[in-house]
């Protein structure tokens, strides 16, 4: 029996790990849950899985969700903020840990997780983004299982040996390909980006996914994230891997070996798959998912990026090129444009334009520590602020 805890339960990742960790209670428990806004499904998820603990973000929030629980006659504890997520992230009960809180939020939980040498189940791709060099340190540190969870780097995992950790070469591999699905505006007319709503890029053909990564995943600086998080995750130079714009979303990824052979992971664009195949690597366990239906899909596509359509694409690679702290100022400076442009704030070509504006400010310095990282990360957001005074207006005036 593995006891579970799951951070940002409330979220498209975490309800798709607790319906897949529902279809086996011989062998998952839940020992801990977390929310941060929508308390309500919180509570509804703890009735349901009866967790020993809850984390929600404050003592407002605990006095509510505690009176909700009692009420049922439930003894979860609940916890309050980044302390308690670290909490059920480290517990002693607890044997694997699905990071999949949105944003820079996740890097202490996720990184407590990996230091008190957990299996870890990581969906927080920019907790690695922000921090690449120390979290992977700290994996090898404490011994922790690091399993990816974003379908890419799950399939490219699958693709591998399993020795692949002494690095590519050894095993063989030439090139990472990492599809992508190219998002809603993969085919709308430039000119039309400027008058695009966040309820179009939230509109993904293939996925569905929070606010926040649906946004990404329209720019494609979601791509751009998991090259960095594939460079970190399979000890890969940026030059290594190669984006495919891949519009069906069967194959999740490829991995090319020097000899020409190129193996892939296919399957329904459906989360589930690799969280279960996560939960119970290096087992097998059924998902959920349906079957793969080759003769309905009939055909895969296959593109290259357009830079111009996808100007974050472009900057995510700089950043990794330049390493050191230019991929959390990236992360950053786009947690600040994607929650400015869902707020109605700037306009979707902006994102990149404050991104872009934000990097040629802030010097690129190492990370030694975490103290560091969180230091980059409060003046990239800082600049970002900054900038939105300057150029953002009501995005909204004028699109009429
Ligand atoms: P979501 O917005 O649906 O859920 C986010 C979760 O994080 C929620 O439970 C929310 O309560 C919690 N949260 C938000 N802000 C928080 C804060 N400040 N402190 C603590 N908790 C907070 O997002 P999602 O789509 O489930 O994505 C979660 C992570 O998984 C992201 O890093 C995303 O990039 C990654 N991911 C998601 C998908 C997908 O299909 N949804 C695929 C690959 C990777
Ligand atoms: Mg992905």
């Amino acid at each position: 029996m593995q006891r579970i805890t799951v951070l940002g339960a409330t979220g498209s990742i975490g309800l798709s790990t607790l319906d897949v960790v529902a279809r086996h209670p011989d062998r998952y428990q839940v020992f801990a849950l977390s929310g941060f806004s929508r308390l309500q499904e919180l509570l509804a998820l703890c009735l349901r899985h009866r967790p020993q603990m809850a984390v929600v973000p404050d003592d407002q929030a605990a006095q509510w969700l505690v009176a909700g629980l009692r009420a049922e006659g439930l003894h979860t504890e609940v916890l309050v903020g980044e302390a308690g997520l670290c909490e059920v992230a480290a517990a002693p009960e607890v044997d694997a840990v699905m990071a999949a809180i949105v944003g820079a939020a996740g890097l202490r939980p996720t990184l407590a997780a990996v230091q008190a040498g957990k299996k870890v189940l990581l969906a927080n791709k920019e907790a690695l983004v922000m921090s690449g060099a120390l979290f992977m340190q700290a994996v090898r540190a404490s011994g922790a299982v690091l399993l990816p969870i974003d379908s890419e780097h799950n399939a490219i995992f699958q693709c591998l040996p399993g020795d692949f950790a002494r690095g590519l070469a050894p095993v063989g591999v030439r090139r990472i390909l990492l599809t992508a699905s190219g998002g809603p505006f993969r085919q709308t007319p430039l000119a039309s980006l400027q008058h695009v709503t966040p309820e179009q890029a939230c509109a993904h053909p293939n996925w569905s996914m929070g606010r926040k990564i649906s946004v990404d995943s329209a720019s494609m600086m979601n791509k751009g994230l998991e090259l960095i998080e594939a460079c970190w995750l399979f000890d890969a130079t940026p030059a290594q891997v190669e984006v495919v714009v891949h519009p069906q979303s069967v194959i999740h990824s490829l991995v090319d070996y020097v000899d020409g052979s190129v193996l892939a992971q296919l399957g329904n664009p459906d989360m589930r798959t690799p969280i279960a195949h996560a939960l119970a690597w290096p087992q097998r366990i059924d998902s959920g998912v349906a079957p793969l239906d080759l003769f309905a899909i009939a055909r895969l596509d296959f593109e290259a990026p357009d830079e111009q359509r996808f100007p974050c694409l472009r900057l995510a690679r700089q950043a990794a090129q330049a390493g050191h702290s230019a991929p959390a100022i990236l992360n950053a400076a786009n947690e600040v444009a994607v929650s400015a442009f869902l707020a109605g704030r700037i306009r979707y070509p902006q994102i990149a334009g404050m991104i872009e504006d934000v990097l040629n400010q802030q010097p690129v310095l190492p990370l030694q520590d975490l103290e560091a990282v969180f230091a980059a990360d409060t003046q990239a957001r800082q600049l970002a602020q900054h900038w939105l005074q300057q150029h953002g207006s009501d995005a909204t005036q004028g699109r009429r």
